[in-house]
């Protein structure tokens, strides 16, 4: 059994808080490999602006290509309109066959709603999900809040991620801080030289 994990999100831009729990949830699950799945429109941000599919896709490309386990996949972002994690998920299962175990690996914020995805209780059949600590979100709050039935399918892990985000990055590049150590060297040329963030 290949055991693949996914690794959904807008990385707009990817920074160390994504590739650490990555690799820090790829060494706990025994995983063969995490697949970075860039979304196009994301259903939680259709009224915010969020910049160009294909810059976002380079930079995780950019982020990953020193990690023999890591790879990045344009499902997402070639297809039409908005995104839904179940529909992501069945066509990776469609294409990766029965011989591959999938495990949608995300933030505690982004599962504290899971009540609210499309058809969450299919999801959870298809894949199991591994949430992990986001710096600011009590693991406890997901224990209370969820369902049963969907704390079964969920493993809660407890890694050492940084207090960083997306949201912070692109504050900083729009006052004209540093985001050194934020980003791989890699992403923060490339924020540079597109000038993305600016405004
Ligand atoms: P934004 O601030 O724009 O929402 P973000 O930093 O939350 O960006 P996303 O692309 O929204 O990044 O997140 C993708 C996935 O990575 C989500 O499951 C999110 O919970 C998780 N994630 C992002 N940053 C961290 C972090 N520092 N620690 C743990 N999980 C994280
Ligand atoms: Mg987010």
């Amino acid at each position: 059994m290949n055991r693949i994990g996914l690794m959904g999100g807008t990385f707009d831009p990817i920074h160390y808080g994504h590739l650490l729990v990555a690799e820090e949830v790829r060494q706990i699950f025994s995983l063969d490999k995490v697949i970075f799945v860039p979304a196009k429109i994301p259903p939680h941000k259709i009224n915010k602006k969020i910049s160009d599919p294909e810059d976002r896709y380079i930079m995780v490309l950019l982020a990953t290509l020193d990690n023999p386990f890591f790879e990045v996949s344009r499902l997402e972002i070639d297809k039409e309109g908005v995104s839904y994690t179940i529909d992501t998920v069945r066509q990776f299962k469609e294409k990766l066959g029965k011989d591959s175990q999938l495990f949608f690996i995300t933030g505690v914020d982004i599962i504290l709603d899971l009540q609210a995805w499309k058809e969450p209780e299919e999801l959870l059949r298809l894949c199991r999900f591994i949430a992990v600590t986001r710096a600011g979100y009590d693991l406890e709050v997901l224990r209370r809040k969820l369902p049963k039935e969907f704390l079964e399918r969920i493993d809660i892990v407890r890694i050492p991620s940084p207090p960083i985000s997306s949201t912070d990055i692109r504050k900083r590049v729009r006052r004209g801080e540093s985001i050194k150590y934020l980003v791989p060297p890699l992403v923060e040329e490339f924020i540079k030289k597109k000038g993305l963030y600016l405004v």
